[in-house]
């Protein structure tokens, strides 16, 4: 396969760079909404507030607009929870040729109706498709109607799939949560206390890492949204610090609680050694007047490294020299991939994500080795040139990007909302060695038209 005869589209090229010696300002085009017909491997702003409200697990969650929103959406993230599963059952209003036509808001009411009544939650959200951007339901009416009859917080999501790209999702979803932080009680929080936000306890990952702060003596009051639970989000502007691991999904809920209850947040990220120990010490320090917090960091750090690094090098003494494309929702992920992967002997080629920002693009450049394309919003057809280009040995993306590494005949990991094992964590680092080592190496590639061909 001829990879130089695939071009970039027209009007595609600024949302790609590759880097060069001797450059030194990086101008990438971002944070605008997909080509079209470039078949983005972008979600829409109606996904965006899913993902992000999909793990309150004692709320439900009901999607206004035609059945293929909800079933596109359905079980989206492997988020698990530690009680009841109300955030796995996709409710639509499944609305059809005469609701456009005659409106949906009734529909709306009795589903709404019914379904409080059959499954008492603790609240409810109703997410806004692109139908009702078109046929201009009142759903806040509605919401308001049904609070004030149930007792229940009832809360509209404006998340219209046209009206923006996937970050005005993360954004509509916020706005939601904020209608609900500071309606709790504040009583018994201590003042060596967090939330963790933009941790969606994939396949248990809040669980490790709050075990990791409880440990340390600081008392975690709202995991936001993972393993989430109404009360808890409720009360969670008591706690004394937000710490944010995706922020691209929670730095404007974060903000916004830091100028209505003066909580001040941090930035982390809890992939890799480097980044998970960086998280602890960081949140320790915050807390420097209660020297323990800092001596317990170290010694988990410590520890965890101490048990888990002898076992990982012989997937490094495999891997070490392989090359790897990277392409995810977050940039700020991506900075921990790379840091991650060189641990394990590994060299990025390609790297990339749905909602990057000019200053996550500046600092990718920075981290990456010359030679290294970086992408914004791409498709698959540009994924493709790259890593057969670039030689890649392997793909690390979500649902959207496995067949393309397959096709291709390269390895792939699962970094996304679909994973069924926990990557976060010192444990979590150990696991995508593991992965990363048994995709690479896997015998089957013996057999696989290897990289489209190319030998
Ligand atoms: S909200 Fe619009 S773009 Fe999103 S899944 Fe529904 S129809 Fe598609």
């Amino acid at each position: 396969m001829d990879t130089q005869k695939i071009s970039l589209l027209e009007g595609r090229e600024k949302q790609v760079y590759e880097k060069k010696s001797g450059q030194t300002e990086v101008d990438i085009a971002c944070d605008t909404t997909s080509l079209s017909g470039s078949v983005s491997q972008r979600a829409c702003v109606f996904c965006g507030s899913r993902v992000v409200l999909y793990p309150v697990a004692d709320a439900i969650h009901i999607v206004h607009g035609p059945i293929g929103c909800a079933a596109y959406t359905w079980d989206i993230r492997g988020a698990v929870s530690s009680g009841p599963e109300l955030h796995r059952l996709s409710f639509s209003t499944d609305l059809g040729e005469m609701d456009v036509i005659f409106g949906g808001e009734k529909k709306l009411y009795r589903s709404l109706i019914e379904l409080i009544d059959q499954y008492k939650p603790n609240a409810a959200f109703i997410y806004s498709t692109c139908i009702i951007g078109l046929i201009g339901d009142d759903i806040d009416a509605v919401c308001r109607k049904v609070e004030k009859e149930k007792g229940i917080p009832v809360m509209p999501v404006h998340s219209e799939g046209f009206k923006g790209t996937k970050k005005d999702g993360y954004k509509a979803a916020c706005t939601a949560l904020m209608k609900l932080i500071g309606t709790g009680s504040t009583e018994g929080i201590s003042k060596y206390s967090i939330n963790i936000l933009g941790e969606f306890n994939l396949a248990g990952e809040a669980w490790i890492i709050r075990e990791y702060y409880e440990k340390m003596g600081i008392q975690v009051v709202a995991t936001m949204t993972g393993d989430g639970r109404i009360d808890a989000i409720r009360r969670s502007h008591g706690a004394s610090l937000n710490v944010v691991q995706c922020s691209g999904s929670m730095t404007s809920l974060a903000k916004e609680m830091e100028e209505k209850y003066g909580i001040p947040f941090m930035r982390v990220s809890y992939f890799g050694f480097e980044d998970m120990s960086k998280s602890l010490y960081d949140v320790a320090q915050y807390f420097g007047e209660k020297p323990e917090i800092l001596e317990k960091a170290k010694e988990i750090v410590h520890d965890e490294i101490r048990h888990y690094y002898p076992e990982m090098q012989k997937f490094k003494k495999a891997l070490t020299g392989k090359k790897a494309a990277i392409y995810v929702g977050g940039a700020f992920k991506t900075f921990s991939l790379i840091k991650a992967l060189r641990t394990i002997g590994m060299s990025v080629v390609l790297a990339g994500s749905q909602t990057g920002n000019k200053d996550d693009y500046r600092r990718l450049k920075e981290m990456c080795e010359e030679g290294t394309v970086i992408v914004d919003d791409s498709n698959p057809v540009e994924l493709s040139k790259f890593i057969l280009e670039k030689g890649a040995d392997l793909l690390i993306g979500g649902v959207k990007e496995r067949p393309i590494a397959f096709k291709l005949g390269v390895g792939f990991c699962d970094h996304n909302h679909e994973r069924k094992i926990p990557l976060a964590g010192f444990v979590g680092m150990y696991n995508f060695a593991k992965e990363v080592y048994e995709s690479v190496m896997s015998p089957v590639w013996q057999f696989a038209p290897r990289k489209g061909g190319i030998k």
